[in-house]
């Protein structure tokens, strides 16, 4: 490949803050919201024009339940559940507030939107840059950050700090600091969703029968397997999650640019469809998202591995900073397969939507009521001032399946900001902060750990 030469330059340093996130879906701007109301004056750089990644660009609009499966005891609080509450009091989310019923939580992915920009421009100390992407970091020649390159419309900058948390998804900055990172043996797909108005009109809709049904109009149209919700305050939208694009190595990006191409063909054809065979129905498409939704790239390397084995055998770590209960679900990177293993010990797969095999994976009355995260899956080795947040986190395949969604990922943005706190304030790297007192400061702010 041609290479070209770039010339030495001298940039800007338009900000020196105490800490900078970079990415701002849910797990940045809850850390960046943390360490600024714990005192830190934060830099929180995104490459979109809003908060929320997935949950607003990506439009997937649905976190899960705040308590444990028993539906008794709430295990999740912090700034997920103001968050919740704020878009509560404008009609945009369905029932969070009691453990029976119902295990899933749908918001409306714009409202979410506002409420974040609410949540930081009430903290004074976070200066926002949207439009803007990370670059590069600028190391010292211990390995430690000084500052990181950005860039936007305004040109190429600097922003200096003292501490650094990547919530970037695909661990870039980490990456790009040298951090170990290793890519996945199967990553799950990633998906584009849509949201379609009148989608519930086509009343008895199997989305895999139409598609065989029609196979010779649609020879590669390679999924029968979708999931969706109707979005709260809408009565005739509806997000769609029906794209799956298989073998994708999200961190490439000719394959990435491929897979946006791959789901929006594939959002067409399945239009086309719906439209042929529910005349009647009216189905209409309303959005895309602006980039499609990542499930998984690489990992981090941390100072501890979180594994399947250890978490759902419901161990108690002394540095747990995150409670779930999402079941291990892992969507296959070969075919439309879906298995769940949930924690009331049921263990189901599922092709093309239909049950293929169903055991327990633990013992006949058992079940795990909730499983817990550690903040060292979070944290790289050596003396970094860098802790990663988000899904880039240390997790085998079995665990990352659990631990990957939104409320679990939320609760490791706030710990992230609570450690960058407390390892400022101490002079220290973030592996040496005592965990009882991050678990301490978070319980303080909200969030619902046993002490
Ligand atoms: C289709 C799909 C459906 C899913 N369904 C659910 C579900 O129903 N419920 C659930 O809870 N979870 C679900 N998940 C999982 C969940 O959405 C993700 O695991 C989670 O959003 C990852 O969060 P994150 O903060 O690590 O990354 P992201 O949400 O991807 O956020 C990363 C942020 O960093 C920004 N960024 C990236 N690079 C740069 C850069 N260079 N400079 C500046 N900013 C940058 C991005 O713009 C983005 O805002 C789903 C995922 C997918 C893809």
């Amino acid at each position: 490949m041609k290479e070209i030469e770039i010339p030495a330059e001298k940039l800007p340093v338009v900000e020196e803050a105490d800490l900078c996130v970079i990415g701002g879906s849910c797990t940045g701007v809850f850390a960046a919201i943390r360490a600024a109301r714990l005192g830190a004056k934060v830099v929180l750089i995104e490459k979109q024009n809003r908060f929320g990644g997935v949950a607003t660009s990506g439009l997937v609009c649905m976190w899960h339940s705040l308590f444990d499966i028993t539906g008794e005891k709430q295990i999740i609080g912090g700034l997920t559940f103001e968050a919740l509450e704020r878009l509560e009091k404008r009609n945009a989310v369905s029932p969070f507030r009691d453990g029976h019923g119902y295990r899933h939580i749908a918001f409306n992915s714009e409202e979410l939107t506002l409420e974040l920009d609410a949540m930081v421009t009430e903290s004074k100390r976070i200066r926002t840059f949207f439009h803007t992407i990370f670059s590069r970091p600028i190391l010292d020649g211990d390995g430690k950050i000084t500052g990181v390159i950005a860039e936007n419309k305004s040109g190429r900058f600097v922003i200096a700090a003292r501490m650094f948390i990547d919530a970037s998804g695909d661990g870039l900055l980490c990456r790009a600091a040298g951090v170990p990172m290793t890519a996945p043996a199967h990553p799950q797909p990633p998906t584009a969703c849509a949201h379609i108005e009148n989608f519930r009109n086509m009343k008895d809709l199997n989305l895999k029968e139409l598609i065989e049904k029609n196979r010779s109009l649609i020879p590669d149209l390679p999924c029968g397997y979708y999931w969706g919700c109707d979005i709260p305050g809408s009565e005739h939208i509806y997000l769609f999650a029906g794209t799956r694009i298989m073998n994708c190595n999200c961190m490439d990006a000719n394959e990435i640019t491929n897979a946006e191409f791959e789901s929006r063909r594939q959002l067409r054809a399945l239009m086309d469809l719906f439209r042929k065979s529910y005349p009647e129905a009216s189905v209409s498409l309303q959005a895309l998202p602006s980039a499609i939704g990542i499930r998984e790239s690489w990992h981090i390397t941390s100072i501890g591995r979180l594994t399947g084995k250890e978490m759902l055998a419901g161990t108690r770590y002394p540095d747990t900073i995150a409670n779930g209960t999402y079941p291990v679900d892992i969507h296959g990177n070969e075919d439309d397969s879906i298995t769940f293993k949930h924690l009331t010990g049921e263990r189901k797969t599922f092709r093309s939507n239909r049950l293929v095999k169903e055991d327990r994976w633990l013992p006949e009355g058992q079940i795990l009521p909730f499983y817990r995260i550690p903040l060292r899956c979070l944290i790289p080795p050596g003396n970094r001032n860098l802790i990663a947040a988000g899904r880039m986190l240390d997790a085998d395949a079995e665990a990352f399946g659990a631990v990957r969604v939104m409320v679990n990922l939320n609760q490791c943005g706030e710990a992230a900001g609570v450690t960058a706190w407390l390892a400022l304030q101490n002079q220290i790297p973030p592996a040496e902060v005592d965990s009882a007192k991050v678990r301490e400061l978070l319980n303080q702010g909200g969030s619902l750990l046993e002490l």
